[in-house]
C-alpha cells in the first residue's frame, strides 16, 4: 500500500477498536500482535515509521549484563531470552555479536549491588573478574531458558586476550568473553512489523506522518503533517506508545502525566578500517575512566561508538553536542592506545532520548524496565494506555503484556501469539549453508544478478530478497548508485512499497546509506530522481527534498555536504 491510499482509507473511515500513537518498536510490536488478533487497528506516527528513540540505540539485542547490579533480575531475565527469540525469529537482522569486557581488577565491584540495594553507594567501584564471572553465570542461566546456538562465556587470562585481540591494551587482568546479538537495521525491522499487521487484515491501518492534535469526547483529533488535513477517529481504547513524547500526547489528548524521566544518549559513526580491523568482529564493552558502561562496536564494515546517558526534560533533544563527541572519541585510546583517531573519522552522529520512567540518582541508575499506566477518560473519552520504558530487545514482550491488557479491557481473546513468530524476512531462513547459498541462487534470478549482489540482497532482506531482486532488473537497476551499498532497483522496490513520503525516508531507515557515510550530494540526487516518478515528485519537490535532507544531515548528524 502506498501513503496516500492510505490516508485515503483512513479519510473514509471512523472507527477503529484501537489507536495505536507512536510508530516506534513498541508500537509497531502492538500493531503486529493487535492485528493478529482479529481486531481492528490505526496506527499512526507523528514522522515516519521507527523515527523516534528506536531509531537512536546502541543496536544491541541484549540482557543488558550490568542492570544485574541493581537487582534488575525480572528485566534481564526477560530481556536474555527476547534477544535469543529475536535471533531466531529475525535472524536476517539480528546477528550473533561476540562481546568482550575488558577487566582491570580481580576482586573489586563485589559490594556494588548490596550496597546500591541499600542506597548506601551511588557510583560503582570497577567490576572485577569475580564480580562479572557472577553476572554472566546469571546471564547464561537466564538464556538457556530459550533455545539458543550461542557460545558459552568465559574468561581469558591476560596472554590469550593479547592473542585474540593483539591491539587491546595490556592494562587488564582478564578479558570476559560472552555473546549478545547486533541489531543491523533497527528502522527496517519496525517497517516489517509495521507492514506485517497491515498484511494480517485489511481492517488494520498505519500512516506516517499523521500526529495526534487532541481528544474530544469519543472523537480523537489527527493531523496529516504533509497537507495540514485534519481527520478523526473514535478508537474503542487508544495506546500511548510515544516513547519520550508519552507525556506531550497525554496532554494532547487532555490527561495529563507525569511518566517519563528521559535520559538523552549520543553515538558516533566511525568510518576507520584500522580500528574495525582491531575489534576482530568483537564488541569491546567497558567501564570508562568515570565509570560508565561504554562500548565500541563493529557495525557493518563502519564502528559505533556509544554512548552518553545525560538526564532531559526535552523529548526532541536530537543532537550529539561537540563535549558529547569528544567523550566518545576519548573512549578508543583507553582501550586502543596504538590506533590514531580523531573526528576526521566520524561519518555520522546519532542522538535519541531513552523515555525511561521518572526516577532519582545517576542517570545510568534509573530503572530501564518497562510498565503500562491506564487512565480511564471521563464521559465517552476511550481509556489511554501509556507504555512507558522497555529497552529495544525487549519490544515483542512488553508489546504482548500491553496487547493482553487491550484485549482484556475490549472483552476480547488472544487467538495467537509472538513468541515463535518471524518477522519479515526472517520467516523460513535457511539453517544449513546449502539452504543458504541455495536461497542467495534464487536472489540471482537464474543469473541475472551477480552472485555477490545477490548475496548482499540476501543479507538485507532475508528471505524476502526474491521480491527485491526482481525490481533490481538489468541492465540499470541492477547497478550500485553513486559511492553506495545499495543497487538502484532497491529504491525502486522501496518507493514502490514501503510508504515512502520523503527522500529522508530513503537514505536514513528504508537503508542505512547516510548512517553508513554514504550520502553524497550526488546520492541525493540520484536517489530522489528515481524517486520522483514513482512517487509523483515535480522537478521543484525534488529539489527539496534534496534540500530539506542536506539541512537535516547537517542539523542533526553533524553531515556536511558540498
Ligand atoms: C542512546 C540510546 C541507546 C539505546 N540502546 C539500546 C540498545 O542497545 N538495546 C536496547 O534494547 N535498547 C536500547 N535503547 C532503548 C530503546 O531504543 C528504546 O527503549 C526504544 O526504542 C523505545 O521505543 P518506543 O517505541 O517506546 O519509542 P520511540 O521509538 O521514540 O517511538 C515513539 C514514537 O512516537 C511518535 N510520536 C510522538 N508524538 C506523537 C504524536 N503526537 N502523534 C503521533 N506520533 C507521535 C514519535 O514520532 C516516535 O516515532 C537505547 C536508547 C537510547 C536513547
Amino acid at each position: 500500500m502506498n501513503r496516500d491510499t492510505a490516508l485515503g482509507t483512513l479519510a473514509a473511515r471512523t472507527h477503529f477498536d484501537v489507536l495505536v500513537i507512536g510508530a516506534g518498536v513498541n508500537g509497531a510490536g502492538v500493531f503486529r500482535d493487535l492485528a493478529a488478533q482479529g481486531l481492528s487497528v490505526l496506527l499512526v506516527d507523528k514522522g515516519d515509521f521507527g523515527s523516534g528513540t528506536s531509531a537512536a540505540s546502541s543496536h544491541l539485542a541484549h540482557g543488558g549484563i550490568r542492570y544485574l547490579e541493581y537487582g534488575e533480575f525480572r528485566l534481564v531475565r526477560e530481556a536474555v531470552q527476547e534477544r535469543n527469540r529475536l535471533l531466531s525469529n529475525a535472524g536476517h537482522l539480528v546477528k550473533p555479536l561476540p562481546t568482550a569486557m575488558p577487566l582491570r581488577t580481580r576482586g573489586s565491584g563485589l559490594l556494588n549491588a548490596p550496597l546500591r540495594f541499600l542506597r548506601l553507594r551511588d557510583r560503582a567501584s570497577p567490576r572485577g573478574v569475580w564480580v562479572v564471572r557472577i553476572g554472566l553465570a546469571f546471564y547464561s542461566l537466564f538464556s538457556n531458558a530459550v533455545a539458543n546456538d550461542l557460545p558459552g562465556h568465559k574468561v581469558l587470562n591476560r596472554t590469550d586476550v593479547g592473542r585474540l585481540l593483539p591491539h587491546l591494551t595490556t592494562e587488564l587482568k582478564a578479558c570476559a568473553l560472552y555473546h549478545d546479538a547486533l541489531i543491523l537495521h533497527p528502522e527496517r525491522l519496525i517497517w516489517e512489523l509495521v507492514a506485517e499487521g497491515m498484511q494480517r487484515s485489511r481492517q488494520c491501518l498505519a500512516l506516517n506522518y499523521v500526529s495526534v492534535a487532541g481528544m474530544s469526547d469519543a472523537q480523537v483529533e489527527l493531523r496529516d503533517e504533509a497537507t495540514g488535513r485534519e481527520l478523526v477517529v473514535e478508537p474503542r481504547i487508544v495506546v500511548n506508545a510515544a516513547g519520550p513524547w508519552i507525556d506531550r500526547v497525554n496532554g494532547n489528548l487532555g490527561q495529563a502525566s507525569r511518566l517519563i524521566g528521559g535520559t538523552k544518549g549520543s553515538h558516533l559513526v566511525l568510518d576507520h578500517p584500522n580500528l574495525f580491523a582491531a575489534l576482530g568482529g568483537h564488541m569491546i564493552f567497558f567501564e570508562a575512566a568515570d565509570g560508565r558502561i561504554v562500548l565500541i562496536c563493529p557495525f557493518h564494515d563502519r564502528v559505533l561508538l556509544g554512548t552518553t546517558d545525560i538526564r532531559t526534560d526535552d523529548p526532541d533533544a536530537d543532537q550529539c553536542t561537540p563535549e558529547e563527541e569528544v567523550y566518545l572519541l576519548n573512549l578508543v585510546p583507553q582501550m586502543f592506545p596504538g590506533i590514531q583517531m580523531d573526528a576526521r573519522h566520524v561519518v555520522y552522529r546519532y542522538c535519541g532520548v531513552r523515555p525511561l520512567g521518572r526516577g532519582g540518582g545517576e542517570a545510568g541508575q534509573i530503572s530501564r524496565d518497562h510498565s503500562l499506566h491506564l487512565h480511564r477518560g471521563a464521559g465517552s473519552a476511550p481509556p489511554v494506555l501509556s507504555l512507558v520504558g522497555g529497552k529495544w530487545t525487549t519490544f515483542r514482550a512488553f508489546a504482548e503484556q500491553a496487547s493482553d491488557r487491550v484485549l482484556g479491557e475490549l472483552g476480547w481473546k488472544r487467538t495467537s501469539a509472538t513468541v515463535d513468530t518471524p518477522i519479515g524476512g526472517g520467516g523460513n531462513l535457511p539453517r544449513t549453508k546449502a539452504d543458504r547459498e541455495r536461497a542467495i541462487r534464487d536472489a540471482t534470478l537464474d543469473g541475472r544478478l551477480k552472485p555477490t549482489d545477490a548475496e548482499a540482497l540476501y543479507g538485507r532482506y532475508g528471505t524476502t530478497a526474491v521480491a527485491v531482486a526482481k525490481a533490481c532488473s538489468p541492465p540499470d537497476l541492477d547497478e550500485r548508485l553513486p559511492g553506495s551499498r545499495y543497487l538502484a532497483g532497491e529504491v525502486v522496490h522501496i518507493c514502490r512499497t514501503e510508504m515512502v513520503a520523503c527522500l529522508g525516508d530513503i537514505v536514513q531507515r528504508r537503508t542505512l546509506m547516510a548512517m553508513l557515510g554514504e550520502a553524497t550530494p550526488e546520492l541525493l540526487e540520484t536517489v530522489a530522481r528515481m524517486a520522483a516518478p514513482i512517487l509523483g515528485w515535480s522537478e521543484d519537490r525534488c529539489q527539496r527534498e534534496i534540500k530539506e535532507t542536506t539541512q537535516l544531515l547537517a542539523r542533526r548528524h553533524g553531515v556536511n555536504l558540498p
